[in-house]
């Protein structure tokens, strides 16, 4: 098989512009699948990588987890996908082997992309070249490129009549978001809930609260113009902590006879991460930590935890990938889950740096990369 020479956005190191470079993408190897992108979302943990992370040394890179294609090629050992098969890539990868994911606790799977060789494959090499370098593979995926070769482990078969630029988003932030209140708050019908941070993620949240019942869910932003939004996909009530001059679990336990049942963090901040649980209902409130960071310790009253308060992390919505990926794309198509509401702008690949400054300033909620036809 040959390789193919493609463009993609290259991130080649922190905080800098992307650039648009030709890279070369190699053939799949034993168990891969090449994948043409057909569409890609700019989530924020894209931002973090570039801009807030700790560890430089996942660079150069190409950015990019969330999105859809169509399988290209496929390696030697591969028999559940062909050419033509329409996918989307994981970043979180479900092997069906590992401890992990034998037990139905949890998503994780212990051949997901490595930290340790940062950012590539279930392997310390990569499938990409640039210039005669090396260049890795985010989250194991780097979809700001028109080809990418990713693990079959990592990639989810999807109906064949799906349209791969708007169920791209369920490659991640409406997976994650949806998934953290049905699957990890477990929201019960009749509760009251509260979601911190109203982005693709927290929208996600928000719709997962309300389809599991809840009767009144508040959405909580610093960004006023987020609250529209937060109106389409169910929210009742809406605070901006920088309208009060008291801290606003004071205002939602006033305003909820002592505190919300469920509260999920979708921002990726450590003071809002101990806000959402101190604004939870002690005895039972549930507060599940979304927002992605890594970067400093939080920190909290043991009291809030003795007093009954559960206090929990969600990956991918607690969705064990290549199973639920198929059948979320099929509740979009029923019309159980929305997406289109999600998606604010529409650029091409050559734009990315746009969408992301518009994500940095809080402009957009899903900005799509065309990539390919
Ligand atoms: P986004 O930037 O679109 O949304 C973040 C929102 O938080 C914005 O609306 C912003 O105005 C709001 N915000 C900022 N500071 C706030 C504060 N102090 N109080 C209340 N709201 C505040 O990001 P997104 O793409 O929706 O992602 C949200 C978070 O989820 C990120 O941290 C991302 O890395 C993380 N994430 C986690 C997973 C996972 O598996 N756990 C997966 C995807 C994304
Ligand atoms: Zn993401």
């Amino acid at each position: 098989m040959n390789v193919i020479k493609c463009r993609a956005a290259v991130a080649w190191e922190p905080t800098a512009a992307l650039m648009m470079e030709e890279i070369e993408v190699a053939p799949p190897q034993e168990g891969e699948i090449r994948i043409k992108v057909v569409a890609t979302g700019v989530c924020h943990t894209d931002l973090y990588h570039l801009f807030e992370g700790k560890d430089k040394r996942g660079f150069p890179t190409v950015l990019g987890h969330e999105g859809a294609g169509v399988v290209e090629s496929v390696g030697p050992g591969v028999t559940d996908f062909k050419p033509g098969d329409k996918v989307i890539p994981l970043f979180l990868s479900q092997c069906g082997e590992c401890k992990f994911c034998k037990c139905p606790k949890t998503n994780l799977c212990d051949r997901n992309w490595s930290s340790k060789y940062h950012d590539i494959m279930s392997d310390p090499t990569t499938r990409f070249t640039c210039r005669d370098r090396p260049i890795l593979q985010f989250m194991g995926t780097s979809t700001f490129s028109e080809y990418t070769v990713i693990n079959q482990i990592a990639v989810a078969k999807i109906d064949d009549d799906a349209p791969l630029e708007r169920v791209c988003l369920l490659g991640c932030g409406i997976s994650t978001g949806y998934g953290a209140a049905v699957n990890t708050a477990g929201v019960t019908p009749g509760s009251v809930c509260a979601v911190f941070g109203l982005g693709a993620v927290g929208l996600a949240a928000v719709m997962g609260c309300k389809n599991a019942g809840a009767s009144r869910i508040f959405a909580v932003d610093i960004n006023e113009q987020k609250f529209e939004k937060a109106k389409v996909f169910g929210a009742t009530d809406f605070l901006n902590p920088k309208a009060y001059n008291k801290p606003i679990s004071e205002v939602l336990a006033e305003m909820t006879n002592g505190g919300v049942d469920f509260s999920l963090e979708c921002v990726g901040n450590t003071e809002v991460m101990r806000t959402a649980l101190e604004s939870c209902v002690k005895g039972w409130g549930v507060s599940v930590l979304v927002g992605w960071t890594d970067v400093k310790d939080f920190s909290a009253r043991p009291i809030q935890l003795i007093s009954g308060k559960t206090w929990k992390g969600s990956l991918f919505g607690g969705f064990k990938s290549k199973d639920s990926v198929p059948n979320l794309v099929c509740d979009y198509m029923t019309g159980k889950i929305k997406l289109d509401e999600f998606i604010t702008h529409k650029m091409s690949l050559e734009q990315v740096n746009d969408a992301i400054n518009l994500m940095k300033t809080g402009q957009c909620i899903r900005c799509i990369l065309n990539i390919s036809k």
